[in-house]
């Protein structure tokens, strides 16, 4: 009985030393690169020359810094450390005055020999407790990105935590794309959408304080599993639409989604904006062609197949900014929901809000139709982000809503 009790007590034993050996080694020589690790953070974090990490990691460029998302390779041997990384302005003893540290424990640490000596830009490591060193932007206490790996047709969102209140005005660009960028006092989130063409690149996120020397690191994209695609043939009066009424109409409406527009307006996460359908007979990013032409366009929403006079409800609290009948969007409400965000309903019945209403979440706003540009009663929902048309559908799967009300600091149910 003995044995028996004891055998199977230490095979479990000895097999969680087995796992717990194996996760240890593979976390060690692996990392997948966060927002601040430069090659002279990882460096100092693991205590190996940066010429090191670049023989490692051949297939990366060691005149860009590691991309965000991508995977890298550390020796064996690397000791993570903790405390933080700096490229100080002044001298040595005016960042370890500012960091309530003593000077000469930084200089030995650091191998400086005087700590009066002005530091130039040389990066300078500060132990401490539970603090990873990153190279962040000047006067970043934190930053963060929604995704490491981003996908094209998503929201793309960044947050972080400033030194102090007014640290100065905070731009973030991605790529050529300047983000949305809002705060509240030390808080701050970023946000932007990429098209669903976007594919596999590695834009540069660059951010820049105040007069700071901008900050910058490239960011990992990558296709979606599968997109959908679709012929669509265009017979008779269909074939003759109206090109420049589309044109005209599709200014008018980026000139509302261009603006920033306030305050977030939502304290919830977001919903379906329609209770009852049939199926999604569309999703967002659906490559098209029409009449056996290349796929050069792709559906802007997700469309919901439902009968003609189902409810259709805001998914969020917001302001009405458009509520009439277009000519390819038909029946047409536009919720700003603040931050930039706005949500689109189209091919209503019937308009159920007006111009400046303030909607609450589930509140009814028309009816599903097939008004303007449409073969059948369908619900299209668009969603856009810093002027950019997102994925509605991810946008709820990935709890974006909350996830940027949360940098803030603001509520969210
Ligand atoms: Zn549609």
């Amino acid at each position: 009985m003995k044995y028996w009790l004891a055998s199977p007590i230490l095979l479990l034993f000895f097999l969680s030393f087995m796992t717990q050996r194996t996760v240890a080694q593979e976390t060690a020589t692996r990392i997948v690169v966060q927002p601040g690790d430069s090659w002279a953070a990882l460096a100092v974090r693991f205590q190996v020359p940066e010429a090191t990490l670049h023989s490692l990691n051949p297939h990366m460029n060691p005149m860009r810094q590691p991309a965000i998302g991508t995977e890298l390779t550390l020796p064996e041997t690397a000791v993570p450390q903790t405390g933080t990384f700096l490229r100080p302005w002044g001298t040595l003893l005016e960042t370890a005055v500012s960091h309530n540290v003593s000077p000469w424990s930084i200089a030995l640490r650091n191998g400086v020999s005087n700590p009066h000596r002005p530091a130039l830009y040389q990066p300078i490591f500060i132990p401490a407790a539970d603090v990873t060193p990153r190279e962040l932007p000047t006067g970043f206490a934190t930053l963060e990105v929604s995704q490491l790996v981003g996908v094209p047709g998503q929201a793309i969102g960044l947050r972080g935590v400033l030194e102090v209140v007014s640290a100065g005005v905070v731009t973030a660009v991605l790529g050529d794309n300047e983000m949305d960028v809002f705060s509240n006092e030390r808080y701050l989130v970023g946000l932007t959408g990429t098209g669903a063409f976007f594919g596999t690149q590695q834009p540069e996120l660059s951010i820049q304080v105040g007069d700071a020397p901008p900050w910058r690191q490239p960011w990992q994209f990558r296709d979606p599993t599968s997109w959908e695609y679709q012929q669509l043939t265009l017979t008779g009066t269909a074939a003759q639409i109206d090109q420049e009424s589309i044109a005209e109409e599709r200014a008018r409406l980026f000139e509302i989604w261009e603006q920033n527009s306030g305050p977030a307006q939502w304290q919830a996460a977001f919903q379906l904006p329609i209770n009852s359908f049939l199926e999604i007979s569309s999703t967002f990013g659906a490559r098209r062609s029409y009449n056996s032409g290349p796929y050069r366009t792709y559906h802007e929403g997700v469309d919901f197949a439902a009968y003609g006079g189902t409810p259709v409800l805001a998914p969020a609290g917001g302001t009405v900014v458009v509520a009439e009948v277009l000519y390819v969007r038909g029946g047409a409400v536009i919720i700003d929901h603040g931050l930039g965000i706005y949500s689109g309903f189209y091919h209503m019945s019937s308009i159920a809000v007006a111009p400046g209403d303030v909607v609450t979440p589930g509140q009814i706003v028309g009816e599903v139709g097939t008004t303007g540009l449409s073969t059948g009663n369908h619900l299209h929902w668009d969603l856009l982000v810093d002027a950019i048309w997102i994925d509605a559908q991810a946008w709820l799967d990935q709890g974006m809503d909350c996830w940027i009300l949360d940098g803030l600091k603001r509520p969210c149910e």
